[in-house]
């Protein structure tokens, strides 16, 4: 690698879209940002922001066939603005690769066995690890010298013990099929725990700290001295929390229920789950903004919505007290969590024996900066904390290739 080069490009590769950011790791900066979405359809989206040069915002539609395509077309916006990936300056590419299983517990340079490895897990992750996998072998199409790096959704979750990841179900069944907790986020998890000791003033490894990441996917984690000790998100990231569009924790027999009794196949039930329950399967929006305002308009089944949503964040912040023994912090982060003040304000009420409380004048200030929202005399700091899972894949992969 020459000692010039500083910057790392983040690829986040979905099944039909590819988001990505180039930064310069000399003080991480952004350099571009953009998304292709919609990829294999005739109405493709390619919107590219070259930040570097201070230029605007450029956005093309128009058919984009697959991942090599789309990945192809950034890297002809890049070189428009002088950040060519034949630049010298880029040092590696970083890749969000969303199931690690067990193996991989650190971010890891990619060659072919780890290629193959991330293959094999593709039973516990249909949806993720093909698309991550194509963008992968893009990538190194366009770059072959240069090194690519994986960071994994599951990495930081491998720390939980035995105890929390393992389910109750027969072990041999369990083992033979790898079924068993792995969670997913763990890049925001990692990043947010971390930040949140740093507003506190103290180490990482000082402080007991539950984060609550509330995107459209949302996640809740216990983590004890900066290690994750018990995750919501489990085998796939349908359990735990109400998201935007899946059910998180239902019984199990429902699922037997749906095809016994309302004659679904396994396809109809995961699509249910995943794509149709949650505040959509609700209430019809998905999107927090939106029921707010419905609420604000007397809509009783977006009142309904919101108050599932948070009676099961109450009951995994309960559960996560108790897992840790000691609470120095709750974290809210991602989408709703960073922006949505009301969902902060209702998952923390009534939590006062708890040593947990919201100021309301402090909840209402919006800012991109870590802070915190609670009272003085409150024992447990709740804060907001904007989660950077691209700065932490860049950072990571930085540091790897320089190690
Ligand atoms: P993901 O990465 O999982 O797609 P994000 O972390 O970007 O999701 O969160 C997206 C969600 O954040 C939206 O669906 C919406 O519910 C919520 N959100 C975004 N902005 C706001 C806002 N200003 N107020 C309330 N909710 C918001």
């Amino acid at each position: 690698m020459s000692a010039t080069a500083t910057r790392v490009l983040v690829l986040n590769s979905g099944s039909s879209s590819v988001k990505y950011q180039l930064l310069d790791m000399t003080d991480g900066a952004r350099l571009a940002v953009g998304l292709v979405e919609r990829i294999g359809e005739e109405t493709s989206r390619l919107a590219h922001t070259p930040l570097a040069t201070g230029g605007e915002r450029r956005e093309t539609e128009g058919p984009i066939a697959d991942h090599t395509a789309a990945l192809k077309a950034v890297a002809k916006e890049l070189a428009a603005d002088g950040l060519g990936l034949d630049s010298p300056e880029l040092a590696a590419i970083g890749h969000r690769v969303v199931h690690g299983g067990l193996k991989f517990t650190e971010p890891t340079v990619i060659d072919d066995a780890v290629l193959k490895e991330i293959e094999r897990l593709i039973p516990v992750a249909p949806l993720h690890n093909p698309a991550n996998i194509t963008g992968i072998r893009t990538a190194q199409a366009l770059r072959p010298d240069l090194p690519q790096v994986a960071v994994f959704d599951t990495a930081f979750h491998t720390t939980m013990p035995e105890y929390a990841a393992r389910y109750a179900i027969d072990v041999a069944t369990a083992d033979a099929h790898r079924i068993r907790r792995y969670g997913f986020h763990g890049t925001s998890h990692a990043y947010v725990s971390r930040k949140t000791a740093e507003l506190l003033g103290k180490a990482p490894e000082e402080v007991n700290v539950i984060v609550l990441h509330l995107g459209n996917g949302a996640s809740a984690s216990a983590v004890r001295g900066g290690r994750c000790v018990d995750t919501s998100m489990g085998l796939t990231p349908l359990e735990g929390l109400v998201m935007g569009t899946r059910s998180g924790d239902i019984d199990p027999a429902v699922t037997f229920h749906l095809k016994r009794v309302a004659g679904m196949d396994e396809d109809e039930v995961d699509t249910l789950l995943n794509k149709k329950s949650g505040l959509i399967g609700l209430c019809g929006d998905n999107d927090m903004r939106e029921i707010r305002r419905r609420i604000d308009e007397g809509d009783e089944r977006a009142q309904l919505a919101f108050d599932i949503y948070i009676h099961r964040l109450k009951k995994y912040i309960g559960a996560y007290s108790a897992v840790l023994g000691r609470v120095d912090a709750v974290a809210f982060t991602a989408g709703v969590g960073e922006n949505a003040a009301p969902v902060r304000e209702a998952a923390i009420a009534g939590l006062e024996e708890m040593g947990m409380a919201v100021d309301a004048s402090l909840n209402a200030l919006r800012s991109g900066e870590p802070r915190l929202i609670s009272p003085d005399y409150a024992r447990v700091a709740v804060a907001v904390v904007p989660t950077d899972e691209e700065l932490e894949i860049a950072q990571q992969t930085y540091a790897l290739v320089n190690a």
